[in-house]
């Protein structure tokens, strides 16, 4: 990529002629003060409309551009007729557009040829391979919901037994209040008849007094 140094244009190798922001040879270069250089295009549409600073290393050249735009000489034309010297073929390519086709990135690269059908085996074993899965993961998901099925009945049958085995405490317990309760009742009843019997016998006593009491009277008269 275009270097901070002078170049030695007599020697130029490609990295040191390529624009650090369309990443393609230099065209028209201008090489600002920093020694940085741009395509003169990146340059007025990253630099000289814009930031007027270098976008390598940030020096501020709005001096300098004002200057140079005054003389016309913005384009650092020895460095363009080294780069279109050295670099014909480049030069021509990336003019008419086609700077891509670059042989020397494509040497060493082989590309490999299916055999026919190839890729449709290929495509069918992944379709297989996805269909595989997606049963597998199926099964595991009701194996999974079975399973909390399960576990649910299992606490609901708990939560039943618990609520019979309460339901059965308390109807006992009430069993055994209501026997307490009557047994009370019962010795309350009890005692009250005793009393009143008790009270029977003691005016049944009075009354004999009484009749013995006037039949004797009557006896005297
Ligand atoms: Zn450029
Ligand atoms: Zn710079």
């Amino acid at each position: 990529m275009a270097s901070k140094r002078r170049l030695n244009y007599a020697e130029l190798a490609y990295e040191d002629v390529v624009c650090p922001i369309c990443l393609s040879i230099l065209i028209e270069p201008v090489t600002m003060p920093c020694w940085h250089s741009l395509c003169r295009s990146c340059f007025t549409l990253h630099v000289q409309e814009t930031s007027l600073e270098c976008p390598l290393c940030r020096m501020r050249i709005s001096v300098w551009v004002r200057r140079n735009s005054k003389t016309n000489s913005i384009v650092n034309n020895r460095l363009w007729t080294a780069i279109k010297e050295n670099f014909p073929a480049k030069v021509e390519a990336r003019l008419q557009g086609r700077e891509d086709s670059d042989e020397e990135e494509y040497a060493g690269f082989e590309p490999k040829v299916c055999a026919p059908g190839e890729i449709k085996q290929e495509y069918e074993a992944l379709v297989q391979q996805e269909i595989r899965e997606q049963a597998s993961r199926k099964s595991q998901e009701e194996e999974l919901s079975n399973q909390l099925i399960q576990q649910l009945q299992e606490e609901e049958r708990c939560k039943l037994r618990h609520h019979k085995q309460t339901e059965e405490r308390l109807c006992k317990e009430d069993e055994i209040l209501a026997k307490k309760i009557k047994e009370a009742e019962d010795t309350v009843l009890q005692e009250k008849l005793r009393h009143l019997r008790m009270v029977c016998g003691n005016d049944e006593e009075v009354a004999r007094q009484i009749e013995v009491r006037d039949y004797s009277q009557t006896a005297l008269t």
